[in-house]
Order: C-alpha cells, then sequence, then structure tokens
C-alpha cells in the first residue's frame, strides 16, 4: 500500500509552505481565534508567533482550542469530563461517588500506580477504608447531598448521540461537535456495525499506548472533513457554482487534512527518546518495535474505519507521523479538578461550620486519600500554542487560571511583551545550566540559540 500511495503520502507529510501557513492562520484570526497575534513563517526553523499588540506582565495573551485530543485512559477512572471540552460534569457528589465505586471494584488507577510508585504501589488504595456500599451508591444516584456543593455546581452530563456510554458531554453542543468532529466514526454503540472491531482498536491502545486514541481521532477528524467538503462541492456542482478547488478527491483529502498538516511532524519511532530503562546499544530494536506497536494498532484501525477515497491516510508513515506530532508538540491536557476545591473550601470554612461540614465530608475525604485532587489529564495538539518555540528566556507561559475549567490551552504573558515581539515559551524547566537545558532539548530536535543560551555557551 505504501508503494501505491506513495506521491500522495509525501504530499500529506510536506511541511506546509509560507503561503499555505499564511491563509491557515489568517482564517484563524478571521474567525476570532488569535486577536493581537500573527503566525508566520519565519524562515529559519518553520512557524513562529509575534505580537500584533503589546501584552501587560500576566495579561491572556490566548486562549487556544484544542485541533484534536482526548483524556488519558488511566485518568479516566478519576475524572468523568466532557469528551469534547474536558469541563468536569455530573456533580461534586457524582465525582466522589464514581471513584469510590470504581476503587470498590479494585479497579482504580492500577495502571497509573505501577507506573509513578513502583514499590508502594496500589496496596495503600486497596486497604483504605472504603465507606460502606450504599453510601457510594446514594452519592452516586443523588440521594446523598453534601453540604455546599450547591457553590460547586457541575453542568449535568448528556449521553452521546450514538448511544455508547463510553463518552458523555456538558451539554448538547458539545455532543454535537464532537459527532460531527469525530465520534461518529469512533462511537463504541452496538448501533454501529464497527462497534466491536472498534473495541479491539481501543483495548490495544489501553493495554500499550493510548497515544493511538488521539492519533485515531485525528485520522476520523480529516475524513470527516473531507467527507463535508465532497459534498458541499458535489452541491455547488449540482448548481454549477464550482469554485476553485479542482474536483480531484486527493485534493480534497489534502484540503481537508490541512489543519493537521500545519503540525510539525516526525515519525513516531524516530523522534521517540530513548527511555533510560533502554540500553543504548539496543536503540534499533526498541526503535523497530515501536514501529511494529504502531503497525498492530494502524491495522486494527483500519479494520473498524477503512475508507478507499482516504487510503493515503491508512499509511504507516502517516499514522507515525500524526503520533510523532503529538509527541514534538507537547502541551498536556490539564484541567484542574473542582473536587479538590471544594475540599479545600471546607477546610477554609469557620471553625464551627468547618466540624459540622467536615462530619459528612471528613469519610470520603479520607477514602479518596492523597489523590482527591487528581485532575484531568491527557494528550493534545493545540493549533497557535504549537506555532509558539522555545526559549529559555521566555516571555510567555502555559498557565490555567481559576476561571479556566475547560480544555482550551491557556497562554499568558510572563513579561510585557512589545509590538512585533515573538512570543515564545519555555518547552522545558529552564532553571537548569546550559549542558542539561540542551540535552533536554535535544529531544525535541533542536539546539537553542536563545540569547541566554548565546550568552551562556562555552564556545
Ligand atoms: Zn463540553
Ligand atoms: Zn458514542
Ligand atoms: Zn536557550
Amino acid at each position: 500500500m505504501e508503494d501505491e500511495y506513495s506521491d500522495q503520502i509525501a504530499a500529506l507529510l510536506a511541511p506546509p509552505s509560507s503561503q499555505s501557513i499564511q491563509e491557515y492562520y489568517n482564517s484563524l484570526k478571521e474567525a476570532g481565534k488569535c486577536d493581537g497575534l500573527n503566525v508566520r513563517d519565519n524562515g529559519k526553523h518553520g512557524k513562529a508567533v509575534f505580537a500584533s499588540r503589546e501584552f501587560k506582565e500576566g495579561e491572556l495573551i490566548l486562549k487556544d482550542q484544542m485541533l484534536v485530543g482526548a483524556q488519558h485512559s488511566s485518568n479516566k477512572v478519576d475524572c468523568l469530563v466532557c469528551s469534547y471540552c474536558f469541563r468536569f460534569i455530573g456533580s461534586v457528589e457524582a465525582q466522589i461517588g464514581r471513584r469510590l465505586y470504581l476503587q470498590s471494584l479494585g479497579i482504580y488507577g492500577e495502571k497509573e500506580c505501577e507506573k509513578e510508585h513502583p514499590i508502594h504501589s496500589t496496596n495503600d488504595k486497596m486497604e483504605r477504608d472504603l465507606p460502606p456500599k450504599e453510601m457510594i451508591e446514594s452519592l452516586l444516584n443523588g440521594d446523598l447531598s453534601l453540604p455546599f456543593t450547591n457553590r460547586f455546581e457541575l453542568p449535568e452530563a448528556v449521553p452521546c448521540p450514538g448511544g455508547c456510554e463510553e463518552e458523555q458531554y456538558c451539554s448538547q453542543s458539545c455532543a454535537d461537535a464532537d459527532w460531527e468532529t469525530y465520534h461518529s466514526l469512533l462511537c463504541t454503540s452496538s448501533s454501529n456495525k464497527q462497534s466491536s472491531v472498534l473495541l479491539k482498536f481501543i483495548e490495544h491502545a489501553n493495554e500499550t499506548n493510548d497515544i493511538f486514541i488521539v492519533a485515531a481521532k485525528a485520522i476520523a477528524f480529516t475524513m470527516l472533513r473531507y467527507r463535508k467538503l465532497k459534498k458541499s462541492q458535489a452541491k455547488d456542482k449540482g448548481k454549477g457554482l464550482l469554485g476553485k478547488m479542482d474536483n480531484t478527491s486527493f485534493s480534497l483529502l489534502l484540503e481537508a487534512w490541512k489543519p493537521i498538516s500545519m503540525g510539525f511532524k516526525r515519525r513516531w519511532w524516530e523522534c521517540i527518546s530513548l527511555p533510560d530503562d533502554v540500553d543504548p546499544t539496543e536503540e534499533v530494536e526498541f526503535r523497530t518495535e515501536i514501529r511494529d506497536l504502531a503497525s498492530t494498532s494502524l491495522e486494527l484501525l483500519k479494520d473498524a474505519i477503512f475508507d478507499a477515497e482516504c487510503a493515503p491516510l491508512f499509511s504507516l508513515d502517516v499514522y507515525g507521523s500524526i503520533i510523532g506530532m503529538f509527541e514534538l508538540n507537547n502541551l498536556d491536557l490539564v484541567v484542574a479538578s473542582p473536587i479538590e476545591d471544594y475540599f479545600i473550601y471546607i477546610d477554609e470554612l469557620a471553625d464551627k461550620e468547618k466540624e459540622e461540614a467536615l462530619t459528612i465530608t471528613r469519610t470520603f475525604l479520607d477514602a479518596l486519600g492523597d489523590d482527591y485532587s487528581v485532575s484531568c489529564q491527557g494528550t493534545a495538539f493545540f493549533p497557535i500554542q504549537s506555532c509558539m518555540n522555545h526559549s529559555c528566556c521566555p516571555n510567555a507561559k502555559a498557565f490555567k487560571r481559576d476561571e479556566d475549567i475547560d480544555g482550551h490551552a491557556i497562554i499568558l504573558a510572563s513579561h510585557p511583551i512589545s509590538i512585533g515581539e515573538e512570543v515564545t515559551l519555555s518547552y522545558i524547566d529552564e532553571d537548569v545550566p546550559y549542558d542539561k537545558r540542551q540535552a533536554m532539548l535535544a529531544d525535541y530536535g533542536f539546539t537553542c540559540t536563545c540569547p541566554r543560551c548565546l550568552e551562556d555557551c562555552p564556545n
């Protein structure tokens, strides 16, 4: 397959031209998505973001809506969020009840713990005293309300329009948008005749690397855009109003792919950094293994959603490059937990009120343990933020304020920024010496020549 479509695959993976970059980001600007900013090809290392007005220190520069993203599979037991905008949904009671319920089934956060705390892992959680089953149930079904939760109201959960139980939303508009943008191809409802093969794909991703789920969403996104473009073109043709776009289906596919084409890409198995526990002499084997893993995942995805008109999208090169894009344009999806805010609020009440509230809430807080505050975490690609270049003396930072309760990337000015100045972020912890910074940045595939590095450079 790779041979038959090699020209088309090369066209999909070619970096966008200056003109194409200009057109795409102008269209975002016209849609009001990046006021005060200009994105352009800087002629040196690809795209860069420049301020088109002044920003004061601390001022909001950008609220960037993700193009594609997903909550980590292991995080789904901790937080119930809207599958489209990633706001917490349900109620404080339902969030707590759901977690304790999953904890009582013994499937609570296993993976995460094993990875991060190999020694004192799940046992700690298993041994923690859970409230009686009936109490957890009454939290879940809304019979038991906790004090002061009316100050932390969350949107009611809206089900998937396709009828699967996997995805829930904060509103009908999020449910519809998700359906139209990605989920109609990936819904595992029993009414979808592909659901059993889709479940195999998802299971494989959950067992190996959930980045495959985000990659599948990127492919579904492109296919659905392609179908929409084709439909509107057919309509124009019917009216004799064929626009300037030529009518071969591949040019429509390229157009549908455009938003994803903007992300800097390399093949996953080539750009992934070698884990510490892999011996450098085994690097070739390691990279082959990663490639094989992606290949297995792609075959499962093809079984579920392959469309001959979009065939080049299902090549291993394209699949690997989409995954590499998520690896290289690394800004994690994070949404702070309102459960954390709730327990902090209780803790800050005046003595008598606090004592009264605690008689009810203490059991639950103890049962949740230190993880009561776990935030929603996942992988996402942000179209404008991903164009911001690195500097070890950046003038902006990604920072969620109290009011930022969904999955948007929030970029604030960390210094005053003047008109025409490039907006930069630090991709790493920049408070370390020169050598360490360069070593960390090598994972992103470049040598930093920011003003600070030029000064610190030994040569
Ligand atoms: Zn939503
Ligand atoms: Zn669904
Ligand atoms: Zn630097």
